[in-house]
């Protein structure tokens, strides 16, 4: 069995008038994510993820913001056709990895939404699915906006 690594990052300002989307559960807020599409930042960052192991680009590569057909797309869309070009060059997800850093709101209730959401996209157990949030202690992002780191191993 071979095996391939990758590693994905991503932030998107908050701002008012949004929603606040992640790994594609919609979660109660005054503020969401600011971005050409629906700014799903640990998505893009899983995304990266793939696409590094694969070594194809990113996910500014494969879906340009000056393209207006992926104006306020689903990121969860879009992640089915990276899993797509995973899947066609022989590979399967390993295990996967987000930590999403967050001050505000709280994402504890929603952690088992967005890992059955990827589990289903993947088309995996739930065990192969890890996402954790963390705050920077006022230190970093500090409410302006919210981060999210992406590890993924994939296998053929
Ligand atoms: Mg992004």
């Amino acid at each position: 069995m071979a095996f391939r690594i990758g590693q994905g990052y991503d932030v998107h300002r908050l701002c008012e008038g949004r929603r606040l989307v992640l790994c594609g559960a919609e979660i109660p807020f005054e503020m969401g994510l600011l971005g050409h599409s629906d700014a799903d930042a640990a998505v893009h960052a899983l995304m990266d993820a793939i696409l590094g192991a694969l070594a194809l680009g990113d996910i500014g590569k494969l879906f340009p913001d000056s393209d207006p057909q992926y104006k306020d797309s689903d990121s969860m869309k879009l992640l089915e056709r990276v899993i797509a070009l995973m899947s066609e060059r022989g590979f399967s997800l390993g295990n996967l990895d987000i930590t999403i850093v967050v001050e505000r709101p709280k994402l504890s209730p929603y952690i088992g939404l967005m890992r059955e959401n990827l589990a289903s996209a993947f088309g995996c157990d739930i065990s192969r699915v890890s996402v954790k949030a963390t705050t920077e202690e006022g230190l970093g992002l500090a409410g302006k906006g919210i981060a999210a780191h992406a590890s993924v191993i994939i296998e053929s």
